[in-house]
């Protein structure tokens, strides 16, 4: 199966804070890996990312220690997005939430 015509696991709960009209403001993808069962911290993906970027560039999500693997760390989407390319179309910011809505 190839990745990109998989649905990630958290984007029910995306979909359920904008139906609620609420604002995610962290998230995390633990992995369990088939090999040996293993939990890890995943960065979201390029889609999630895109997704949480409707939260504007503030958003957490964990990404994996480099240092310890065990252990993750909360990064900004700013931070694991320095050149998000929608910034183009916003004169170089952070596209607003409404932009992201329309
Ligand atoms: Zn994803």
């Amino acid at each position: 199966m190839h990745g990109s015509v998989t649905l990630c696991q958290e984007t029910g709960a995306y979909c359920q804070a904008y139906t609620l009209d609420r604002r995610v403001t962290a998230s995390v993808c633990v992995f369990r890996d088939p090999e040996d069962g293993r939990y890890v911290i995943l960065p979201p993906c390029g889609i999630c990312q895109e997704r949480l970027a409707l939260w504007g560039p503030e958003v957490e999500v964990g990404v994996p220690d480099p240092e310890d693997p065990t252990r993750w760390l909360a990064r900004t989407l700013a931070q694991v997005n320095p050149y998000y390319w929608a910034r183009h179309f916003a004169d170089g910011a952070w596209p607003s939430h409404r932009t992201h809505s329309s």
